[in-house]
């Protein structure tokens, strides 16, 4: 993946401007997702996922609306978005409230952080080639471990908090 330095914390925020974010500590993981709900939620082939801890991510939660749907597993996912242009930011579940996925196109500076790994491939366009080496999972895996560990060994010495 070579050599890259990522300063913090990492900045983003809506395609209008009007709702705008922090993060101040190491992203979990990043990875594309190819699942139905992700395309449909892009309107494009794939959405891409930045999990970070919630402490570490500083927005104004209330300047967004959410709108909130079952997930596959049977579990509550809050989306989000900026009500006056409609970018989606933020995906957070019941399970597990204390992380926060950010969308990740989102962020001012989305071409310095590369996805490790791509999730539900089975329902990839036909035309996306998964890249080789990138972990991978056909549908919803029963971790996310794989996708945690690789991001740690892909991303060491990126970030300059020096964990
Ligand atoms: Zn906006
Ligand atoms: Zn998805």
């Amino acid at each position: 993946m070579g050599e890259c330095r990522v300063s913090l914390p990492l900045a983003g925020g809506c395609q209008c401007g009007a709702v705008r974010y922090r993060v101040s500590k190491r992203p979990l993981t990043l990875y594309c997702c190819h699942c139905a709900e992700c395309q449909a939620q892009s309107s494009s082939a794939f959405g891409m996922s930045m999990p970070v801890e919630r402490a570490a991510l500083s927005v104004d939660w209330a300047s967004m609306k959410v709108w909130t749907r079952p997930t596959d597993s049977g579990a509550r996912l809050e989306c989000h978005f900026c009500p006056t242009c409609g970018s989606r930011l933020f995906h957070v579940g019941d399970r597990d409230p204390d992380i926060v996925s950010v969308k990740a196109g989102s962020l001012d500076n989305a071409d310095v952080l590369r996805p490790i790994g791509h999730l539900w491939t089975d329902s990839a366009q036909p035309w996306f080639e998964i890249p080789r080496g990138a972990v991978a999972a056909a549908r919803q895996p029963e971790t996310m471990d794989a996708f945690l560990g690789r991001w740690s060994e892909a991303t060491a010495g990126w970030f300059d908090d020096a964990d």
